[in-house]
């Protein structure tokens, strides 16, 4: 034990866990590269400013999550709390025009007050879809996310989708809320009630006054003709492609920067208090947010945290073949034995510690190997596999090995 732990809402993750992680940022990795996103990375770190400006003054984030501080040189800089606005100041960087897929994988970092599934640094896979304001772009995000959380064996996952319209249409159904919202007002929570000032659209999503936001008038009664042709197309794209969907009139997502398409990934499975696997919307309003040309774009980020508490505790090995040495004097065989199989791309491991028998079959054992290669000083290797025991000889094993890890 060292003196010290991880800072409060921080993880290390480490093997056993860490494999569960390895396979989704594979696969997301994989899934995006499918769907035609390229790679970004930007700064953990960004001027505070991108974040007041790109995610809102009025956002909770904003407001209460963000981990700010001074640097050596004076600037205000701000840990990212989230992906979108970071990689839109970048495309903005690049010139700002024109489409750019682009995906992501990070940490994020919020001060929350912390529990299983709601921590101060997480990680988060993104994708943005800048330079397109069709839905179909819409479609193409939500579908890739949905079938990425699908394919991982996550259980049932229930797509929410609403529309919050935009700058033609929004304030008119805003002053709709609020006057219903005002006349409510005594019955409302308290942070409800000091949300109804500068960010109506929020008092929506409270859980506290489900009940009295029962019969509140939605947004999409509300919608302009252009948004409503929109979200028809979004939604007849999804049909298409056998995707379901639940409308949600109450999704509204906390950031403030989404006009239009608004979804959500819940996993059933998950307690209702972490059972947002992720989200997204559309964002035509952020490039300019951050003082550049209009840029229409929409995007999604899923929580890995959440992803891994769904999957739950998985069997699945780091290691195809462990080497175990009957004599120390062998080792040098074991070396090349590795390093061939190895080279091949067998996933492969052994003790270089030069302990027992007993203490190396131990370690095979641990590593889940399906396949347990023993070396001793005669001229053929002993493999131990489901069971059975097979005379092989070492210039055969790579092909002997990756036919059986491949039937
Ligand atoms: P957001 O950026 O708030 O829309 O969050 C997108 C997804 O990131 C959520 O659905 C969660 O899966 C995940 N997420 C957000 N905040 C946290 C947090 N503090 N800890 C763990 N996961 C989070």
């Amino acid at each position: 034990m060292s003196a010290f732990r991880p800072p409060k809402g921080t993880d290390d993750i480490l093997p056993p866990q860490s494999s569960t992680w390895r396979r989704v940022l594979r696969e997301w990795d994989e899934w995006s590269e499918v769907y035609g996103y390229g790679l970004v990375v930007t700064p953990l770190f960004e001027a505070t400013e991108v974040f007041e400006r790109g995610v809102g003054g009025e956002s909770e984030v904003v407001q209460k999550q963000m981990y700010t501080f001074t640097d050596r040189g004076g600037r205000s800089i701000t840990l990212r709390p989230e992906g979108t606005a970071g990689v839109v100041r970048a495309y903005l960087d690049a010139g700002g025009s024109g489409v750019m897929k682009l995906s992501y994988a990070g940490p994020m970092f919020r001060y929350e007050q912390p529990q299983a599934g709601r921590r101060r640094q997480f990680h988060q896979l993104g994708i943005e879809y800048l330079g397109v304001g069709e839905p179909l772009a819409d479609v193409e995000v939500v579908e890739m996310g949905y079938r990425f959380l699908t394919r991982l064996g996550i259980g049932e996952v229930e797509l929410r989708l609403n529309s919050i319209g935009d700058a033609t249409c929004r304030p008119g159904y805003l002053q709709v809320l609020r006057e219903y919202l005002e006349e409510r007002r005594e019955a409302l929570s308290p942070d409800s009630r000091a949300r109804l000032a500068s960010n109506p659209l929020r008092v929506l999503d409270s859980r506290d006054d489900a009940p009295l936001l029962a019969d509140a008038p939605s947004m999409v009664q509300h919608l302009c003709a252009a948004c409503s042709q929109h979200y028809t197309g979004v939604k007849e794209g999804l049909d298409q492609l056998g995707v379901a969907f639940v409308e949600d009139p109450r999704l509204v997502r906390g950031l403030d920067y989404y006009t239009r398409t608004a979804f959500e990934y819940i996993g059933t499975s998950l307690d209702a208090a972490q059972n947002a696997l992720g989200g997204g919307g559309r964002y035509d309003g952020l490039a300019e947010a951050l003082g550049g040309k209009p840029a229409p774009g929409v995007g999604l980020a899923l929580g890995v945290e959440r992803i891994v508490l769904a999957l739950g505790e998985q069997a699945v090995g780091e290691v195809d073949v462990y080497l175990v040495s009957e004599d120390p004097q062998l080792a040098g065989r074991v070396l090349k034995l590795a390093a061939r199989l190895r080279q091949a791309g067998v996933r492969t491991d052994f003790d270089a510690a030069r302990r027992s028998v007993k203490a190396q079959f131990r370690s095979a054992d641990r590593s889940r190997a399906p396949i347990v290669v023993v070396v001793g000083d005669r001229p053929e290797l002993d493999i131990r596999c489901d069971g059975e025991r097979h005379a092989v000889p070492p210039e055969e094993i790579t092909q002997w090995v990756t036919t059986r890890l491949h039937r």
